[in-house]
C-alpha cells in the first residue's frame, strides 16, 4: 500500500513538474501558446492560480485543464458568471448556464445553441454545438451525412465510403440528468469555452474532426431546485449531509428514474430523443457522479446480446484509453468495469446504443453541492464516509432489488480503494475533495474521450454505419424475422399505445392492407407489422421479446425485463416466417397513430364496453357531470359483448360519442338500460399520500393519474396530522414508498433542526408540489391513528408495493401479515404470472383472463389469517383454503416467470398479490405489487383505476370458516 501510494505520488509529480519532457498531450498543453495559429490566444494567469488553489492535491489536476485561454471578445465562464468553474461554494442556476452558452454562441462562430423543447416547468431545453468554424457553418450538411449512415438502405457501400470521408462524428455530452450530481453541468461550460478557443494541437484536432454537442442540464427543473437546496442547507455542511435530508423533489415527477424512463414519458427525455433521431450522434456520453474518483463505463456483463458485437469492442477500447491516459497524468482512482451493466436498455444514453450508436457514461466523485469535503477511502465500505454524492432519499430511484448503495454492486470485488485489474491506480487514504477536483477529472476524461474520437473519427463513423447495416442484415438472417401486433384485439387502445411507443423510438411499423398468412398464424387486415430488416431492428427485438437473463448469478443495476406486450397486456406475436419481410404493408409515416373509437346504434342510453382500456377512467372523468353506472354482469347488444364493469351512461349521446371516439373505445347506443344489476360510478375524493423522504414512486403514480386525467390531492404528513381525513377524502392511495412500514411512518430522521421545504423570494424552486415547515419526523403514530380513523370511518385505503407493509405492520389490516423474502431471493423487476381468484371483483373489470402477467415489484410477502382458533385443534388435511379477502395471488415457481430473472421463485408461491380487507366501515386494499410502475406496466394500471372508480361498490363476502393461510413451501 505504502509503496503504491509513493509511486503514484512520484508519477504525479513527474508529470506535473516535467510536462515538457513528455510527448503528445503533455507537450501540447503547455506548448499551446507557441504553436497557436491565433497569436491573441494567451492563457489566463488568474485561472491557473485559482484552479491550483481549489485543487486539493497536485495529482487531482491534469495538464489538459490546468490552464485556460483568455481571448478578447469571447467570454470565458468567469466573464459571465463572475467566477471560474469549480470555485468552492458556487453553483450555477440554469438560467445563468443558458446565459453563458448564449453569450458564447453570440461571440464565436464555433458555438451554436438550438432550443429543442421546454421542461415541465417551462425552462428552455437546449443543445449546444461546438466545433470548428466550418463544422458549425455546415451543421446541416453534417446532420445529413449522419442520417445517411444511420439508414444504410439509403446508400450503397461505395456511397457510404464517400459519406464517411466527408462526415464528422457528433459526440454528445450530457450533464445534470441527476440534479444532485452537480459538477458536470459546471464543467461543460468550461469545456465548451476551451473547445472554442484553445489553440493547442489537441484541441485543434478535436475541433477539426469532431462536432461536440452538449446537453448542459438534462433536468433543468431539478437543477434549480437542488441549487436552491444547496444554498439554503448544503452550503453549511462540512462532512456528509449533516441535515440528513436532500431536497424532496428534483424534476416534477421523478428523481433518478429520468435515467430509467424506457418509454420516454418525461418531456425532457422525449425532447432529447426527438433531437437524437434528427441528428444521430454516434456517441452519447452521460456524465454522472457516484464513484471514486472516476469510473468510465465499459459495458460489463450482463450484456444485452441483441446489440451489435462491435459495440462491445468499442466500449472497453475507449474506457481503457481514458483509464491509461488519466493514469499517465498521475490521476489516481480512474477505473472501468465492475459497475453498472449492459442489460437494461432504459438508461437515457442507451438511446444511442439502441439506435446503433454508443452509450458512454462516467461516474465522477462529487457531492450534491459545491463544498470541499473530507473523503476517507480504504475502509471496507468502499466509498468511505462521503463517497457517494447523490441526493440519497433511501430507495430513491434505483430498481427494486438493486443495492441501495451502488458501491455495493462492486463490493464483491473489494472496495474502490483496492487495486484490481480494472483499477490499476486506486485512490486511497484520506483527503479533501473539491468541486474543482470534480471538474478536473470530468473535463480531463471528456477531453481524453474526444482525443480518442479525433484520432479515429472515420473508424467511429464506419462502425456506426456498419452497426446500422448489420442491424438491417441480422434482421434478415436471425430466427426472429419480425413481429405482428394483430388487429382486432379486445382493447385496441393498448395496441395504439404500444405502436406509438415504438414509433417514438423511430421503429418502422407498417399496417397490413390485407389478411396476413404466416406459419405462426393468420392475422386480419389492419394488423401491425414490425419487420426486422430495418435500421432499428435490434431495438424492436429488445423491446418486444421476452427477456432471457443470461446468468442468474449476475446482479444487475435495474430491471431484468420490460417486454412490452406482457407489460401492456397486448398480444404481440413473434414471427420466424421470413415471408413477413416481403409483406406489402402501408408504412405508418406519422409520429403517432390514433385508432378512433366508435359508437354504434341509436338510443338515449350508451353502453361503453370495458375491455380493459386505461382510457375508461378518463372517459368517466371527462363525463364527470353525467350519471355513469357500471354493469355488474356481462351483457350483449347485437354482436358486441359488454363485460362486467362496462359503463352505462344516460343522456347527452353526442358528447359521449365524441369522447368515445377520441378515447378509442367501443360503445353502442341502446333504447334502454340493459337488464343487469348496475351501480353508480361515483367519483371519489381522492388523495395520494407521500412521505417527504422518497417521492419518486409517488411521482410515477402522479404521472399516471395526470396522464389519464384523474384529479387528486397530493397530501403529506402535514395534512394527515390535521385529522378528519374522512371529512375530506373517500380514497387515500399510498404509492410504493419508503421500503418499510416504519419508514413510511417515521420517514426522515430529525437531527435536531427543522428542515423546511418552502418557497421564498430567494428560493423560488422550493415548496413546489408540496410545502412543509419541517420535512423530518414523519407522520408518526398520531398519523397512524388518523389513518385508522379514516378507514374505520368508511374510507378506502389503497397501498401499493412496499407501502403495503404499513397497514399490515401497524394494525390497520390486522389479519394481514407482511413478510420479507430471504437473502437468497433476487428479483429485479421480472414479469411473472398472477392468478385472479375473484374475477367478479370490480378491481378486475375489463380483465378476461384468469392468469395475467404482472411486474414483480419486491413488495411484501402478504398472507392473511382467517380467524382460526389455535385451540380448535389441528387444521383439516389438504392445502389450506385461500382466505376470501385474497383477490389475486402469485402461483410462484420458476415456470411462472415469464420474462427476466427471479431467483428463488418458489418463495412467493401462493402468496397474496392483492388483498381486500374490510375494516370498520371502510376497507384496506393492499397490492403486494405495483400496478402503476413507472410508465410501463399499462396492463396493470386498470386494477388501480377500477379500485378508484368502484371505491364504494366493493362488497364484502361473508367470511367463511377457514384455516390460517400458510403458504405452500
Ligand atoms: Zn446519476
Amino acid at each position: 500500500m505504502f509503496l503504491r501510494e509513493s509511486l503514484s505520488r512520484l508519477f504525479a509529480c513527474f508529470f506535473l513538474l516535467l510536462p515538457m519532457l513528455g510527448s503528445g498531450i503533455l507537450a501540447q498543453s503547455t506548448a499551446n501558446k507557441a504553436v497557436g495559429f491565433d497569436s491573441a490566444v494567451r492563457d489566463d494567469p488568474d485561472f491557473a492560480r485559482a484552479v491550483k488553489e481549489w485543487t486539493t492535491r497536485p495529482e487531482f489536476m491534469s495538464p489538459l485543464v490546468d490552464h485556460l485561454p483568455k481571448v478578447a471578445g469571447i467570454p470565458s465562464p468567469k466573464d459571465i458568471l463572475g467566477h471560474h468553474i469549480g470555485e468552492p461554494k458556487k453553483l450555477t442556476y440554469y438560467a445563468d448556464i443558458l446565459k453563458y452558452y448564449r453569450a458564447l454562441a453570440a461571440a464565436t462562430p464555433r458555438v451554436k445553441v438550438v432550443t429543442i423543447g421546454k421542461s415541465n416547468e417551462g425552462r428552455d431545453l437546449v443543445v449546444v454545438f461546438v466545433g470548428g468554424d466550418e463544422s458549425i457553418r455546415n451543421l446541416e450538411a453534417y446532420r445529413g451525412y449522419l442520417a445517411q449512415l444511420a439508414d444504410p438502405r439509403t446508400v450503397t457501400n461505395a456511397q457510404a465510403k464517400e459519406v464517411i470521408a466527408r462526415a464528422k462524428p457528433i459526440y454528445h455530452l450530457s450533464g445534470g440528468l441527476h440534479s444532485g450530481e452537480v459538477g458536470p453541468s459546471e464543467m461543460l461550460m468550461e469545456l465548451a469555452y476551451r473547445l472554442a478557443t484553445e489553440d493547442s494541437a489537441l484541441i485543434k484536432q478535436i475541433r477539426d474532426t469532431v462536432i461536440v454537442s452538449i446537453t448542459p442540464v438534462a433536468d433543468p427543473d431539478g437543477r434549480d431546485r437542488n441549487v436552491d437546496w444547496y444554498y439554503k442547507y448544503g452550503i453549511n455542511e462540512t462532512e456528509g449531509r449533516t441535515t440528513g435530508a436532500g431536497v424532496p423533489y428534483w424534476g416534477k415527477y421523478v428523481f433518478h428514474d429520468d435515467n430509467r424512463d424506457i418509454n420516454y414519458s418525461q418531456v425532457e427525455m422525449r425532447a432529447l430523443l426527438d433531437w437524437y433521431l434528427q441528428w444521430h450522434p454516434p456517441i452519447m456520453h452521460d456524465l454522472h457522479q457516484a464513484q471514486t474518483l472516476l469510473y468510465t463505463f465499459s459495458g460489463q456483463a450482463p450484456q444485452n446480446p441483441n446489440l451489435d458485437p462491435i459495440l462491445y469492442g468499442e466500449l472497453p477500447a475507449m474506457a481503457n484509453f481514458e483509464m491509461s491516459q488519466m493514469t499517465k497524468y498521475g490521476m489516481p482512482g480512474v477505473w472501468t468495469h465492475g459497475f453498472v451493466d449492459m442489460w437494461s436498455p432504459g438508461y437515457l444514453a442507451f438511446m444511442s446504443s439502441n439506435h446503433n450508436g454508443m452509450i458512454r457514461m462516467y461516474e465522477i466523485q462529487g457531492f450534491s453541492g459545491a463544498n470541499t469535503q473530507k473523503m476517507r477511502l480504504g475502509n471496507p465500505n468502499g466509498t468511505g464516509a462521503n463517497g457517494v454524492g447523490g441526493p440519497a432519499p433511501a430507495g430513491g430511484g434505483r430498481g427494486a432489488g438493486a443495492p441501495a448503495d451502488p458501491a455495493a454492486a462492486v463490493a464483491g470485488r473489494g472496495s474502490q480503494a483496492t487495486r484490481d485489474w480494472f483499477r490499476p491506480l486506486p485512490a486511497t487514504g484520506e483527503f479533501d475533495w473539491s468541486l474543482r477536483n470534480n471538474t478536473n477529472y470530468g473535463e480531463t476524461g471528456v477531453l481524453t474521450a474526444l482525443q480518442y474520437t479525433s484520432q479515429f473519427p472515420k473508424i467511429i463513423l464506419e462502425n456506426f454505419y456498419v452497426k446500422s447495416r448489420n442491424s438491417v442484415e441480422t434482421g434478415r438472417k436471425e430466427t426472429v424475422a419480425g413481429y405482428v401486433i394483430p388487429a382486432g384485439q379486445r382493447d385496441m387502445t393498448r395496441v395504439e399505445r404500444l405502436i406509438n411507443l415504438l414509433r417514438l423510438q423511430g421503429i418502422e411499423v407498417g399496417r397490413a392492407s390485407a389478411e396476413v398468412k404466416l406459419t405462426e398464424g393468420t392475422f386480419p387486415a389492419g394488423s401491425f407489422i414490425v419487420k426486422r430488416d430495418q435500421p432499428y431492428s435490434r431495438l424492436a427485438k429488445t423491446l418486444l421479446e421476452k427477456q432471457v437473463y443470461p446468468d442468474p448469478n449476475l446482479r444487475t443495476y435495474d430491471d431484468t425485463s420490460w417486454t412490452m406486450g406482457l407489460m401492456s397486456h397486448t398480444e404481440v406475436k413473434e414471427i420466424a416466417d421470413k415471408k413477413i419481410l416481403d409483406l406489402t404493408v402501408e408504412p405508418i409515416k406519422t409520429a403517432e397513430i390514433h385508432l378512433a373509437g366508435a359508437l354504434k346504434g341509436s338510443g338515449s342510453t350508451v353502453a361503453v364496453a370495458h375491455n380493459g382500456s386505461n382510457n375508461m377512467i378518463t372517459l368517466r372523468y371527462r363525463l364527470k357531470d353525467l350519471t355513469v353506472q357500471a354493469a355488474e354482469k356481462e351483457f350483449k347488444q347485437g354482436d358486441v359483448t359488454f363485460p362486467a364493469g362496462s359503463f352505462v351512461i344516460a343522456g347527452d349521446v353526442a358528447r359521449v360519442r365524441s369522447e368515445v371516439e377520441k378515447l378509442g373505445l367501443t360503445a353502442v347506443a341502446l333504447p334502454s338500460a340493459p337488464q343487469v344489476p348496475l351501480h353508480d360510478l361515483d367519483l371519489p375524493r381522492l388523495a395520494v399520500y407521500s412521505i417527504w423522504g422518497n417521492t419518486q414512486e409517488v411521482g410515477w403514480v402522479r404521472y399516471g393519474l395526470d396522464r389519464f386525467e384523474v384529479p387528486y390531492d397530493l397530501i403529506f404528513k402535514e395534512r394527515v396530522k390535521k385529522g378528519d381525513l374522512r371529512g375530506s377524502y373517500d380514497v387515500i392511495l399510498l404509492p410504493n414508498q419508503g421500503g418499510s412500514g416504519k419508514r413510511l411512518v417515521f420517514d426522515i430522521e430529525n437531527r435536531g433542526q427543522p428542515i423546511a421545504y418552502k418557497k421564498s423570494d430567494q428560493f423560488k424552486n422550493l415548496g413546489m408540489y408540496g410545502e412543509s415547515d419541517d420535512i423530518t419526523g414523519g407522520m408518526g403514530l398520531e398519523g397512524v391513528a388518523e389513518f385508522e380513523k379514516f378507514v374505520k370511518g368508511g374510507g378506502v385505503l389503497v397501498t401499493l408495493g412496499t407501502a403495503s407493509y404499513f397497514p399490515a405492520d401497524f394494525g390497520l389490516a390486522p389479519k394481514v401479515d407482511a413478510a420479507r423474502t430471504s437473502g437468497q431471493f433476487y428479483a429485479p423487476g421480472p414479469i411473472v404470472n398472477a392468478e385472479i381468484l375473484k374475477p367478479e371483483h370490480p378491481i378486475f373489470y375489463g380483465y378476461d383472463k384468469k392468469v395475467v402477467p404482472v411486474r414483480y415489484a419486491n413488495g411484501p410477502l402478504l398472507s392473511v389469517q382467517t380467524g382460526v382458533n389455535p385451540f380448535d385443534g389441528p387444521p383439516p388435511p389438504g392445502p389450506p383454503p385461500t382466505p376470501q379477502s385474497v383477490l389475486m395471488r402469485y402461483p410462484g415457481g420458476d415456470d411462472q416467470v415469464l420474462s427476466g430473472l427471479m431467483r428463488g421463485a418458489a418463495e412467493i408461491r401462493n402468496r397474496a398479490a392483492i388483498v381486500d380487507e374490510p375494516s370498520g366501515k371502510g376497507r384496506v386494499i393492499l397490492f403486494a405489487g405495483n400496478p402503476c410502475y413507472r410508465w410501463q406496466n399499462f396492463g396493470e394500471f386498470n386494477m388501480l383505476f377500477n379500485t378508484v372508480l368502484n371505491f364504494n361498490d366493493i362488497k364484502s363476502e361473508p367470511a367463511k370458516p377457514a384455516t390460517t393461510d400458510t403458504p405452500a413451501r
